[in-house]
């Protein structure tokens, strides 16, 4: 009996890796103690929200009981909230943002599926660096959408740039970037953004749909030794932001963050008002309302980032120990080195064998890597050092 699509059976059977990891991860625990187990593999931010989220959330339970206080509220975000963080995103972009430029979403993840149910026709094609974050090709695809990988150079996964302009065709509709990036941490540099702001600009000349590039940042705040996260509004004008507060403010579960339009974009208010109509009509309706309320109470704020950068010296002691070259991240919160041996499945078995969780490569489209999340105890990490050895030599054989 067919109780479900084709499409959406098929994105069933090949389960993301995370998941296959998060289960085997389960599994073990159950049987040796949750405290036995180096769970490497979740990205689910473990450092607390700022202070002063208990110190809103009261405030806020003073109001909630007036009428409508929990209710509906504008599809766009609370008017407020919008202008709040319309002054925070004008200096953060460099650019005269102002609350009509902003949509409040369900989280990143929301605001990127928002805004392909508002661009995309099928067969269109949305443009990525591998290695990348696993959803975008489902986002994409439920509306038909097709997600074409573009190789990173490595060591230090820089986006090819050459390779990109090659894969560009009349089908192309969105060139999608993440830095802070998942899974390498790698933030890339002014010049290449500059370079890639360029290339767009000179596709979009006389073209009848514009190809936009999305800055999917929802690790910009989670940045290490005063790296910088270069502004994307000033590269091209058919340019937008997706944020979201899951990681900078630790309030993934409340799911809050926003899409912005350049307002050098021509018909930025045409795509607003589409943005605005799809979040409501894909039935997220709104924003949830708390959230908003807090992310307005902190939106100067972040969580304590100083936690995260202890932790990756941690794991980069540890891999440096173990002989597992890596590129040290500058943000977010990943590793993504080369595994020893070069077969990422064998070595995350090996890595099993330890009690350590990874997810391979491949499920970021990019075998012979792994992904490490640093989102546990910095003591966690040093007690699976002795462990990542173990298993880099069995991998050298
Ligand atoms: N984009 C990237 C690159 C991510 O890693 C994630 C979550 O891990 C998301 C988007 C979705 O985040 P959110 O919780 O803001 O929806």
């Amino acid at each position: 009996m067919d109780v479900v699509t084709r499409q959406i059976r098929s994105e069933m059977e090949g389960a993301s890796w995370i998941r296959r990891m998060f289960d085997a991860g389960l599994e073990l625990k159950q049987r040796i103690g949750a405290d036995q187990v180096f769970d490497f593999s979740l990205g689910n931010p473990d450092v607390p929200p700022p202070a002063a989220a208990a110190a809103a959330l009261r405030d806020l339970a003073g109001k909630v009981t007036a009428p409508m206080g929990l209710g509906y509220c504008p599809n766009a975000g609370l008017p407020s909230v919008r202008a709040a963080l319309a002054r925070r995103l004008a200096a953060e972009q460099q650019a005269p943002v102002e609350a009509r430029h902003l949509v409040l979403t369900c989280g990143a993840a929301g605001g990127l599926v928002t805004f392909f149910r508002a661009v995309l026709e099928p067969g269109d094609e949305v443009l990525c660096f591998a290695p990348y974050f696993v959803e975008y090709g489902a986002y994409a695809g439920h509306f038909g959408g097709v997600l074409r990988a573009v190789p990173s150079i490595v060591p230090d996964f820089t986006p090819d740039l050459a390779a990109l302009e090659a894969a560009i065709g009349p089908r192309t509709r969105v060139v999608l970037v993440n830095s802070p990036n998942n899974p390498t941490g790698r933030i890339y540099d002014a010049a290449t953004m500059q370079a890639l702001g360029a290339l767009l600009s000179r596709v979009n000349q006389g073209r009848e749909r514009p190809v936009f590039l999305v800055s999917d940042e929802p690790y910009r705040r989670l940045a290490y030794g005063g790296a910088a996260v270069p502004a994307i509004l000033p590269l091209t004008p058919f340019s937008l932001v997706v944020g979201s507060f899951s990681k900078s403010l630790s309030l993934a579960g409340e799911r809050v963050g926003y899409l912005l339009v350049n307002p050098a974009m021509p018909d930025a208010q045409v795509l607003v008002d589409a943005l605005t109509l799809t979040n409501r009509t894909l039935g997220f309706v709104n924003a949830p309302v708390v959230g908003q309320r807090l992310v307005e109470a902190l939106v100067d704020e972040s969580v304590d980032v100083g936690v995260y950068d202890r932790r990756r010296r941690a794991m980069a002691e540890a891999l440096t120990g173990a002989g597992i070259p890596f590129h040290l991240p500058e943000g977010a919160f990943y590793f993504f080195p080369e595994v020893p041996g070069g077969d990422d499945q064998a070595f995350v078995r090996l890595l099993l064998e330890e009690n350590i969780l990874a997810v391979p490569g491949r499920g970021f489209g990019m075998p012979g890597y792994m992904r490490l999340t640093f989102c546990v105890d910095e003591q966690v990490i040093r007690r699976a050092a002795p462990g990542f050895a173990r298993a880099a030599r069995k991998a050298r054989g």
